[in-house]
């Protein structure tokens, strides 16, 4: 949770916050549907979950931007593994998320051009 550190790794990008967001996402040739909640299934600690059967990824409201970007990253993550059937170690999930959140926000424009 060190915000302001991460933040700093993107210079001057910035990270949207929750109404940037779309209703929906691919993941590979699946559509996945993004909703917010104030509390996920009833428990406080969760701030993403993602319902493999209904295609669903839940969001927890109030994140700061890079915190809800890396979650989205997160459930992404837990969604390919239905997608490309395979199994990532929660562990290593962790860890994508932050390296695959800071890799995107400080090459976004790179990216972008590279990618059309
Ligand atoms: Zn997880």
């Amino acid at each position: 949770m060190t915000t302001a550190r991460d933040l700093s790794l993107s210079n001057s990008k910035k990270v949207r916050g929750r109404k940037a967001y779309p209703n929906k996402i691919l993941v590979g040739k699946e559509e996945f549907e993004i909703q917010f909640k104030r509390v996920i299934f009833d428990d406080e600690k969760y701030l993403g979950i993602c319902d493999l059967e209904d295609n669903v990824i839940y969001l927890k409201k109030g994140q700061d931007p890079y915190e809800l970007f890396k979650t989205l990253l997160h459930e992404y993550l837990h969604a390919i593994e239905k997608s490309d059937k395979i199994k990532i170690k929660h562990s290593l999930i962790y860890r994508l998320e932050k390296a695959l959140a800071n890799f995107l926000i400080q090459n976004f424009e790179t990216l972008q051009k590279i990618i059309k």
